[in-house]
């Protein structure tokens, strides 16, 4: 079997295509998107992620600002910079990059991020709203999922859905958003490491999203032939002396097994920053209603 490779490169570029008109309607109305992130500290990996983010919102004319804190930041230091964005005018969303130093509560943080400017979908209420099926702000990885299998015009109508992780970032989220008649009308088995005998799960999916964190972990032995597999995984390995990035599926196992599948990179990646762009153009849409 052929697997179709699932680019999250061209479904990003079709949502920022899709993105175009309603920012240039929010211009006419003087409103220009903003993102306002946060990055605590010298977390290199936590430099990457923000640069590559906004590096978005500058392609597309949007508005960003990156404010930097020591590592030693009190607390309340930093729930009182969330306070002055939560009340500034410019910036329709505000991102706290993850992780935060140990001596900061981060639920405490990202709970003061006022729920209409909360673009990651973090905030308890608008993980409510999700679970009710009204959702406002989706986490940007799930929504992404989403979106690429739209996009690739794959229907999760009546299928079984197998979700590895229960993460309230991703593997909770996407569970949800699966079952929502409107948006993924499936049936969703949501396996965690407290599951016993995963493969018997598994290899039921019809569509499987592997979101554990450990490299390369799911291989031909866990799924059945003709699956959908979406890789959420990112993990960076040695290799040959080299360090790489892999996902959470080996993708070589898989490979002619599976019907479709997400590259690691350039699958979920991209999906996840075009969402963060999308829901910050929501918020300020939100706004003028
Ligand atoms: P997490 O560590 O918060 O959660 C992992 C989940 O996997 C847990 O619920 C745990 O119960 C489950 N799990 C762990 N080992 C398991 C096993 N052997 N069997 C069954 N379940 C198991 O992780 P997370 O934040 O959800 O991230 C998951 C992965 O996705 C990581 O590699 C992360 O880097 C990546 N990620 C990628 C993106 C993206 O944009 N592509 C975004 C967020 C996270």
């Amino acid at each position: 079997m052929e697997t179709a490779i699932l680019s999250g490169l061209d479904a990003s570029k079709a949502l920022y295509q899709s993105l175009e008109e309603r920012i240039a309607r929010l211009k006419d109305q003087n409103i220009t998107p903003g993102l306002a992130a946060v990055l605590v500290g010298n977390n290199p990996a936590s430099e990457i992620y923000v640069k590559n983010k906004t590096k978005k919102f500058e392609a597309l004319g949007l508005k960003t600002d990156v404010f930097r804190l020591e590592e030693s930041v009190s607390e309340d230091e930093l729930l009182s910079l969330i306070l002055d964005l939560n009340k500034n005018a410019d910036f329709h969303g505000i991102l706290v990059q993850l992780p935060l130093p140990k001596h900061i509560n981060s639920e405490k943080v990202l709970n003061a991020i006022v729920s209409t400017k909360d673009v990651d979908g973090f905030h308890p209420e608008n993980a409510g709203l999700l679970s009710i099926g009204k959702p406002r702000f989706i986490p940007c990885t799930p929504k992404g999922i989403i979106f690429i299998l739209k996009h690739f015009k794959i229907d999760l109508t009546g299928k079984h859905v197998v979700v590895i992780g229960r993460s309230n970032i991703v593997g909770r989220p996407i569970s949800i958003l699966a079952s929502l008649k409107d948006l993924g009308n499936a049936t969703v088995t949501l396996c965690h490491s407290g599951t016993k005998d995963l493969k018997y799960f598994s290899k039921q999916a019809d569509v499987l999203v592997a979101a554990l964190g450990s490299p390369e972990f799911v291989d031909a032995s866990y799924i059945k032939e003709g699956a959908c597999l979406i890789d959420v995984g990112i993990n960076r390995v040695e290799q040959d002396g080299k360090s790489k990035i892999v996902g959470d599926i080996n993708q070589e196992s898989v490979s002619g097994i599976a019907s479709a599948l997400t590259p690691v990179p350039k699958g979920i990646g991209p999906m996840t920053i075009a969402m963060l762009v999308e829901n910050t153009v929501l918020s300020a849409e939100l706004l003028l209603n």
